[in-house]
Protein backbone atom coordinates (compact mmCIF):
# COMPACT_ATOMS: atom_id res chain seq x y z
CA UNK A 1 0.00 0.00 0.00
CA UNK A 2 2.77 2.64 1.17
CA UNK A 3 4.79 2.09 -2.09
CA UNK A 4 2.20 1.90 -4.31
CA UNK A 5 1.18 5.28 -2.81
CA UNK A 6 4.42 6.61 -3.41
CA UNK A 7 4.63 5.07 -7.03
CA UNK A 8 1.61 6.77 -8.00
CA UNK A 9 2.57 10.60 -6.38
CA UNK A 10 6.46 9.66 -8.15
CA UNK A 11 4.05 9.07 -11.46
CA UNK A 12 1.87 12.11 -10.80
CA UNK A 13 4.28 14.49 -9.80
CA UNK A 14 6.51 13.45 -13.23
CA UNK A 15 3.31 14.00 -15.14
CA UNK A 16 2.94 17.58 -13.51
CA UNK A 17 6.67 18.37 -14.28
CA UNK A 18 6.01 17.50 -17.69
CA UNK A 19 3.54 20.56 -18.25
CA UNK A 20 5.88 22.75 -16.56
CA UNK A 21 9.10 22.35 -16.69
CA UNK A 22 11.39 23.47 -19.05
CA UNK A 23 13.25 20.13 -18.67
CA UNK A 24 10.12 18.17 -20.30
CA UNK A 25 11.64 16.16 -22.66
CA UNK A 26 14.04 14.78 -19.74
CA UNK A 27 10.76 14.06 -17.36
CA UNK A 28 9.23 12.56 -20.24
CA UNK A 29 12.27 10.37 -20.89
CA UNK A 30 12.06 9.93 -16.78
CA UNK A 31 8.39 8.21 -16.90
CA UNK A 32 8.55 6.19 -19.07
CA UNK A 33 12.19 4.73 -18.52
CA UNK A 34 10.39 4.33 -15.09
CA UNK A 35 7.11 2.62 -16.82
CA UNK A 36 9.12 0.32 -18.36
CA UNK A 37 11.38 -0.75 -15.65
CA UNK A 38 7.88 -0.91 -13.53
CA UNK A 39 6.84 -3.25 -16.64
CA UNK A 40 9.64 -5.51 -16.48
CA UNK A 41 9.03 -6.48 -12.82
CA UNK A 42 5.19 -6.71 -13.17
CA UNK A 43 5.37 -8.63 -16.54
CA UNK A 44 7.16 -10.78 -14.43
CA UNK A 45 4.48 -10.86 -11.36
CA UNK A 46 2.06 -11.59 -14.26
CA UNK A 47 3.64 -14.62 -15.63
CA UNK A 48 3.53 -16.50 -12.29
CA UNK A 49 0.04 -15.18 -12.43
CA UNK A 50 -0.97 -16.80 -16.11
CA UNK A 51 1.00 -19.76 -14.98
CA UNK A 52 -1.28 -20.39 -11.90
CA UNK A 53 -4.28 -19.31 -13.25
CA UNK A 54 -4.34 -20.65 -17.12
CA UNK A 55 -6.83 -22.70 -17.68
CA UNK A 56 -5.51 -24.19 -21.37
CA UNK A 57 -3.51 -26.48 -22.26
CA UNK A 58 -1.45 -24.00 -24.68
CA UNK A 59 -1.59 -21.51 -21.68
CA UNK A 60 -2.20 -18.86 -23.58
CA UNK A 61 -4.77 -16.49 -22.67
CA UNK A 62 -8.07 -15.97 -24.24
CA UNK A 63 -7.90 -12.09 -23.65
CA UNK A 64 -4.93 -11.60 -25.95
CA UNK A 65 -7.30 -11.30 -29.18
CA UNK A 66 -9.64 -9.10 -27.56
CA UNK A 67 -9.61 -5.51 -28.03
CA UNK A 68 -7.58 -4.10 -25.45
CA UNK A 69 -10.06 -0.46 -24.50
CA UNK A 70 -8.96 1.41 -21.02
CA UNK A 71 -11.49 4.11 -20.21
CA UNK A 72 -10.57 6.47 -16.92
CA UNK A 73 -13.44 6.55 -14.98
CA UNK A 74 -16.59 4.48 -14.56
CA UNK A 75 -19.06 5.85 -16.83
CA UNK A 76 -16.89 5.84 -20.55
CA UNK A 77 -16.36 2.31 -18.76
CA UNK A 78 -19.27 1.29 -18.57
CA UNK A 79 -20.79 1.99 -22.02
CA UNK A 80 -17.54 1.39 -23.48
CA UNK A 81 -18.49 -2.14 -21.79
CA UNK A 82 -21.81 -2.79 -22.88
CA UNK A 83 -21.07 -1.98 -26.85
CA UNK A 84 -17.69 -4.03 -26.44
CA UNK A 85 -19.49 -6.98 -25.82
CA UNK A 86 -17.48 -10.37 -26.06
CA UNK A 87 -14.82 -8.86 -27.94
CA UNK A 88 -13.46 -6.27 -26.17
CA UNK A 89 -11.49 -6.80 -22.75
CA UNK A 90 -12.50 -3.27 -21.13
CA UNK A 91 -10.77 -2.17 -17.78
CA UNK A 92 -11.15 1.44 -16.03
CA UNK A 93 -8.22 3.56 -15.08
CA UNK A 94 -9.43 4.68 -11.53
CA UNK A 95 -10.34 1.78 -9.59
CA UNK A 96 -13.62 1.40 -8.20
CA UNK A 97 -14.02 3.20 -4.61
CA UNK A 98 -11.53 5.80 -5.67
CA UNK A 99 -12.27 9.61 -5.79
CA UNK A 100 -11.84 10.51 -9.57
CA UNK A 101 -10.64 14.16 -9.26
CA UNK A 102 -7.50 13.67 -7.00
CA UNK A 103 -6.62 10.04 -9.05
CA UNK A 104 -2.70 9.02 -9.09
CA UNK A 105 -1.53 6.94 -11.94
CA UNK A 106 0.80 3.74 -11.32
CA UNK A 107 3.29 3.07 -13.06
CA UNK A 108 2.10 -0.12 -14.16
CA UNK A 109 -1.24 2.27 -15.23
CA UNK A 110 0.95 4.01 -17.72
CA UNK A 111 2.07 0.90 -19.51
CA UNK A 112 -1.30 -0.51 -19.64
CA UNK A 113 -1.88 2.92 -21.64
CA UNK A 114 0.69 2.19 -23.90
CA UNK A 115 -0.18 -1.38 -24.21
CA UNK A 116 -4.30 -0.74 -25.05
CA UNK A 117 -5.78 0.11 -28.63
CA UNK A 118 -8.51 2.36 -27.33
CA UNK A 119 -8.18 4.85 -24.91
CA UNK A 120 -11.39 6.72 -23.51
CA UNK A 121 -11.19 9.65 -21.31
CA UNK A 122 -12.81 12.59 -20.96
CA UNK A 123 -10.84 15.81 -21.84
CA UNK A 124 -11.89 18.00 -18.76
CA UNK A 125 -10.37 19.85 -15.61
CA UNK A 126 -9.76 16.77 -13.60
CA UNK A 127 -7.84 14.75 -15.97
CA UNK A 128 -5.88 17.06 -17.70
CA UNK A 129 -2.55 15.40 -17.00
CA UNK A 130 -4.00 12.75 -19.30
CA UNK A 131 -3.52 15.11 -22.30
CA UNK A 132 0.00 15.44 -21.47
CA UNK A 133 0.66 12.01 -20.78
CA UNK A 134 -0.62 10.90 -24.09
CA UNK A 135 1.37 13.55 -25.69
CA UNK A 136 4.35 11.95 -24.31
CA UNK A 137 3.58 8.26 -25.26
CA UNK A 138 3.49 7.18 -29.28
CA UNK A 139 -0.26 7.02 -29.97
CA UNK A 140 -0.24 5.97 -33.41
CA UNK A 141 -1.44 2.35 -32.92
CA UNK A 142 -4.00 3.25 -30.65
CA UNK A 143 -7.61 5.31 -30.82
CA UNK A 144 -8.19 7.90 -28.58
CA UNK A 145 -11.55 8.86 -27.58
CA UNK A 146 -12.03 12.19 -25.87
CA UNK A 147 -16.04 12.90 -24.16
CA UNK A 148 -15.74 16.53 -24.30
CA UNK A 149 -15.43 16.26 -28.47
CA UNK A 150 -18.49 14.27 -29.00
CA UNK A 151 -20.56 16.38 -27.50
CA UNK A 152 -21.30 20.55 -27.03
CA UNK A 153 -20.34 20.91 -23.69
CA UNK A 154 -21.33 23.75 -21.26
CA UNK A 155 -19.80 26.41 -19.02
CA UNK A 156 -19.18 25.72 -15.34
CA UNK A 157 -22.05 27.61 -13.99
CA UNK A 158 -21.71 29.31 -10.53
CA UNK A 159 -25.67 29.82 -9.31
CA UNK A 160 -26.03 32.21 -6.72
CA UNK A 161 -25.52 30.52 -2.73
CA UNK A 162 -23.05 28.35 -4.60
CA UNK A 163 -19.34 28.53 -3.20
CA UNK A 164 -16.95 29.68 -5.29
CA UNK A 165 -13.38 27.34 -4.90
CA UNK A 166 -11.18 30.75 -4.57
CA UNK A 167 -13.67 32.66 -2.22
CA UNK A 168 -16.02 32.91 0.68
CA UNK A 169 -19.41 33.29 -0.86
CA UNK A 170 -20.63 36.62 0.34
CA UNK A 171 -23.61 37.00 1.71
CA UNK A 172 -25.52 38.44 -0.38
CA UNK A 173 -29.63 39.10 -0.50
CA UNK A 174 -31.17 36.07 -2.22
CA UNK A 175 -34.14 38.74 -3.93
CA UNK A 176 -32.98 36.21 -6.88
CA UNK A 177 -35.39 33.35 -6.48
CA UNK A 178 -37.17 31.93 -9.11
CA UNK A 179 -35.06 34.28 -11.50
CA UNK A 180 -35.21 32.39 -14.95
CA UNK A 181 -32.05 30.22 -15.16
CA UNK A 182 -30.41 31.40 -18.34
CA UNK A 183 -30.32 35.15 -16.40
CA UNK A 184 -28.87 33.65 -13.66
CA UNK A 185 -26.30 32.02 -15.95
CA UNK A 186 -25.60 35.31 -18.14
CA UNK A 187 -25.49 37.49 -14.33
CA UNK A 188 -22.96 34.49 -13.37
CA UNK A 189 -20.63 34.62 -16.41
CA UNK A 190 -20.93 38.37 -16.30
CA UNK A 191 -19.78 38.19 -12.38
CA UNK A 192 -16.71 35.89 -13.68
CA UNK A 193 -15.44 37.93 -16.08
CA UNK A 194 -15.54 40.81 -14.14
CA UNK A 195 -14.82 40.12 -10.92
CA UNK A 196 -12.60 37.30 -10.97
CA UNK A 197 -11.32 37.98 -14.98
CA UNK A 198 -11.10 33.95 -15.46
CA UNK A 199 -12.49 32.61 -18.34
CA UNK A 200 -15.14 29.76 -17.66
CA UNK A 201 -14.01 26.48 -17.74
CA UNK A 202 -16.37 23.69 -19.40
CA UNK A 203 -18.06 21.66 -16.96
CA UNK A 204 -17.02 18.05 -18.03
CA UNK A 205 -19.47 16.05 -16.53
CA UNK A 206 -20.90 15.30 -19.92
CA UNK A 207 -22.27 11.36 -19.69
CA UNK A 208 -24.69 12.59 -16.88
CA UNK A 209 -27.29 13.38 -19.77
CA UNK A 210 -28.80 10.64 -21.21
CA UNK A 211 -28.52 12.22 -25.06
CA UNK A 212 -24.89 13.09 -24.68
CA UNK A 213 -24.21 9.28 -23.58
CA UNK A 214 -25.65 7.97 -26.17
CA UNK A 215 -23.11 10.26 -28.69
CA UNK A 216 -20.64 8.85 -26.80
CA UNK A 217 -21.93 5.28 -27.03
CA UNK A 218 -22.52 5.49 -30.96
CA UNK A 219 -18.76 7.64 -30.81
CA UNK A 220 -17.37 4.23 -29.08
CA UNK A 221 -18.97 1.90 -31.65
CA UNK A 222 -17.97 3.76 -34.73
CA UNK A 223 -14.07 3.78 -33.34
CA UNK A 224 -14.37 -0.32 -31.89
CA UNK A 225 -15.61 -1.37 -35.34
CA UNK A 226 -12.87 0.36 -37.07
CA UNK A 227 -10.29 -0.98 -34.66
CA UNK A 228 -11.37 -4.58 -34.79
CA UNK A 229 -13.76 -4.63 -38.50
CA UNK A 230 -14.15 -8.25 -37.94
CA UNK A 231 -16.23 -7.99 -35.20
CA UNK A 232 -17.92 -4.95 -36.22
CA UNK A 233 -21.49 -6.45 -36.88
CA UNK A 234 -21.16 -7.40 -32.93
CA UNK A 235 -20.13 -3.91 -32.01
CA UNK A 236 -22.95 -2.64 -34.09
CA UNK A 237 -25.54 -5.22 -32.71
CA UNK A 238 -24.34 -4.03 -28.91
CA UNK A 239 -24.39 -0.14 -29.53
CA UNK A 240 -27.84 -0.11 -31.51
CA UNK A 241 -29.28 -3.02 -28.29
CA UNK A 242 -28.04 -0.19 -25.69
CA UNK A 243 -29.35 2.81 -27.50
CA UNK A 244 -32.55 1.38 -27.20
CA UNK A 245 -32.27 1.30 -23.52
CA UNK A 246 -30.83 4.31 -23.08
CA UNK A 247 -33.97 5.82 -25.17
CA UNK A 248 -36.23 4.53 -22.71
CA UNK A 249 -34.41 5.88 -19.43
CA UNK A 250 -34.42 8.87 -21.31
CA UNK A 251 -38.14 9.01 -21.39
CA UNK A 252 -38.38 8.03 -17.97
CA UNK A 253 -36.33 11.22 -16.99
CA UNK A 254 -38.84 13.15 -18.85
CA UNK A 255 -41.50 11.40 -17.75
CA UNK A 256 -40.60 12.17 -13.87
CA UNK A 257 -39.58 15.70 -14.26
CA UNK A 258 -43.23 16.25 -16.56
CA UNK A 259 -45.25 14.39 -13.91
CA UNK A 260 -43.33 16.35 -10.96
CA UNK A 261 -44.75 19.10 -8.39
CA UNK A 262 -41.47 21.04 -8.57
CA UNK A 263 -38.67 21.33 -10.71
CA UNK A 264 -35.87 22.32 -8.43
CA UNK A 265 -33.47 20.31 -6.60
CA UNK A 266 -30.91 21.25 -3.88
CA UNK A 267 -27.14 19.49 -3.43
CA UNK A 268 -25.77 19.32 -0.19
CA UNK A 269 -22.75 18.76 -2.02
CA UNK A 270 -21.00 19.22 -5.12
CA UNK A 271 -22.98 19.63 -8.57
CA UNK A 272 -21.55 17.43 -11.37
CA UNK A 273 -25.38 17.45 -13.11
CA UNK A 274 -25.16 20.60 -15.22
CA UNK A 275 -25.86 18.09 -17.79
CA UNK A 276 -28.98 16.21 -16.29
CA UNK A 277 -30.55 19.43 -15.40
CA UNK A 278 -30.29 21.50 -18.49
CA UNK A 279 -31.32 18.56 -20.35
CA UNK A 280 -34.70 17.78 -18.56
CA UNK A 281 -35.77 21.40 -17.19
CA UNK A 282 -34.34 20.80 -13.45
CA UNK A 283 -33.40 24.22 -11.20
CA UNK A 284 -30.88 23.36 -8.45
CA UNK A 285 -29.07 24.74 -6.00
CA UNK A 286 -26.23 23.10 -4.09
CA UNK A 287 -23.34 24.13 -1.98
CA UNK A 288 -20.11 23.53 -4.74
CA UNK A 289 -19.60 23.34 -8.30
CA UNK A 290 -19.23 20.53 -10.69
CA UNK A 291 -15.57 19.27 -9.59
CA UNK A 292 -14.92 21.77 -7.02
CA UNK A 293 -12.01 20.23 -4.26
CA UNK A 294 -14.10 22.05 -1.09
CA UNK A 295 -15.60 19.86 0.70
CA UNK A 296 -16.54 22.13 4.21
CA UNK A 297 -19.31 24.53 3.33
CA UNK A 298 -19.36 28.10 4.58
CA UNK A 299 -22.04 28.47 7.41
CA UNK A 300 -23.61 31.31 4.64
CA UNK A 301 -23.47 28.77 2.00
CA UNK A 302 -25.41 25.79 4.49
CA UNK A 303 -27.58 28.71 5.68
CA UNK A 304 -28.92 29.78 2.16
CA UNK A 305 -29.63 25.82 1.43
CA UNK A 306 -31.53 25.38 4.42
CA UNK A 307 -33.48 28.49 3.64
CA UNK A 308 -34.10 27.33 0.03
CA UNK A 309 -35.30 23.73 1.13
CA UNK A 310 -37.75 25.34 3.75
CA UNK A 311 -39.02 28.06 1.34
CA UNK A 312 -40.48 25.55 -1.38
CA UNK A 313 -40.80 22.77 0.99
CA UNK A 314 -38.19 20.49 -0.71
CA UNK A 315 -38.93 16.93 0.40
CA UNK A 316 -35.02 15.50 -0.30
CA UNK A 317 -31.60 16.31 0.13
CA UNK A 318 -28.99 15.12 -2.71
CA UNK A 319 -25.30 14.35 -1.92
CA UNK A 320 -23.27 12.33 -4.79
CA UNK A 321 -21.74 8.99 -4.85
CA UNK A 322 -18.63 8.37 -2.34
CA UNK A 323 -19.43 11.80 -0.70
CA UNK A 324 -18.88 12.17 3.05
CA UNK A 325 -21.85 13.82 2.77
CA UNK A 326 -22.02 16.24 5.55
CA UNK A 327 -23.18 18.89 4.94
CA UNK A 328 -26.53 17.38 3.20
CA UNK A 329 -26.85 15.64 6.58
CA UNK A 330 -26.82 19.01 8.21
CA UNK A 331 -29.29 20.90 6.36
CA UNK A 332 -31.41 17.54 6.32
CA UNK A 333 -31.06 17.81 10.24
CA UNK A 334 -32.38 21.02 10.27
CA UNK A 335 -34.89 20.98 8.08
CA UNK A 336 -36.31 17.57 8.38
CA UNK A 337 -36.08 16.20 5.38
CA UNK A 338 -34.02 12.71 3.65
CA UNK A 339 -30.98 12.65 2.17
CA UNK A 340 -30.69 10.77 -1.05
CA UNK A 341 -27.67 9.86 -3.59
CA UNK A 342 -27.80 10.91 -7.24
CA UNK A 343 -25.18 9.32 -8.66
CA UNK A 344 -23.02 11.37 -10.77
CA UNK A 345 -21.20 7.60 -12.28
CA UNK A 346 -17.94 9.32 -12.25
CA UNK A 347 -17.14 6.00 -9.87
CA UNK A 348 -18.94 3.64 -8.12
CA UNK A 349 -17.94 1.75 -4.52
CA UNK A 350 -16.46 -1.40 -4.47
CA UNK A 351 -19.46 -3.16 -2.95
CA UNK A 352 -21.25 -1.86 -6.01
CA UNK A 353 -18.40 -3.21 -8.82
CA UNK A 354 -18.58 -6.21 -7.52
CA UNK A 355 -22.66 -6.43 -7.60
CA UNK A 356 -22.56 -5.81 -11.48
CA UNK A 357 -24.11 -2.18 -11.38
CA UNK A 358 -23.76 -0.37 -14.67
CA UNK A 359 -25.03 2.99 -15.85
CA UNK A 360 -28.06 2.06 -16.57
CA UNK A 361 -28.73 0.48 -12.86
CA UNK A 362 -27.43 4.02 -11.58
CA UNK A 363 -29.15 6.18 -13.63
CA UNK A 364 -32.25 4.48 -13.12
CA UNK A 365 -31.90 4.72 -9.19
CA UNK A 366 -31.76 8.16 -9.76
CA UNK A 367 -35.13 8.17 -11.58
CA UNK A 368 -36.74 6.82 -8.77
CA UNK A 369 -35.04 8.89 -6.49
CA UNK A 370 -35.77 12.20 -8.56
CA UNK A 371 -39.67 11.23 -8.31
CA UNK A 372 -39.49 11.35 -4.42
CA UNK A 373 -37.38 14.53 -4.53
CA UNK A 374 -39.65 16.18 -6.67
CA UNK A 375 -42.71 15.19 -5.69
ZN1 LIG B 1 -16.22 15.65 -11.53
Amino acid sequence: MGNDAGSRCFARKMLRSCSDSRFQNLSIKGIILFAALASFSILCGCVALADKTAGSASGTSESDDKTKVIASIFAPYDLARQVGGDYAEVSMLVPPGSETHSFEPTPRDIVDLQECDVFIYVGGESDAWLDDLLSSIDTTDKRIVRLMDIVDTLEEVHIEGMQEDDEIVSDESDDEHGQDFEERRAEQDEHDSDAHGHVGEQDEHVWTSVPNAKSIVRAIADVLMETDSVHAASYDQNATDYLQQLDELDDQFREVVAQANRTTVVFGDRFPFLYLAEEYGLRYYAAFSGCSTQTEASANTIAALIERVKEEQIPVVFKIELSNHKIADTIAEQTGTQVLVLHACHNISKDDFVAGATYLSLMEQNVANLRIALN
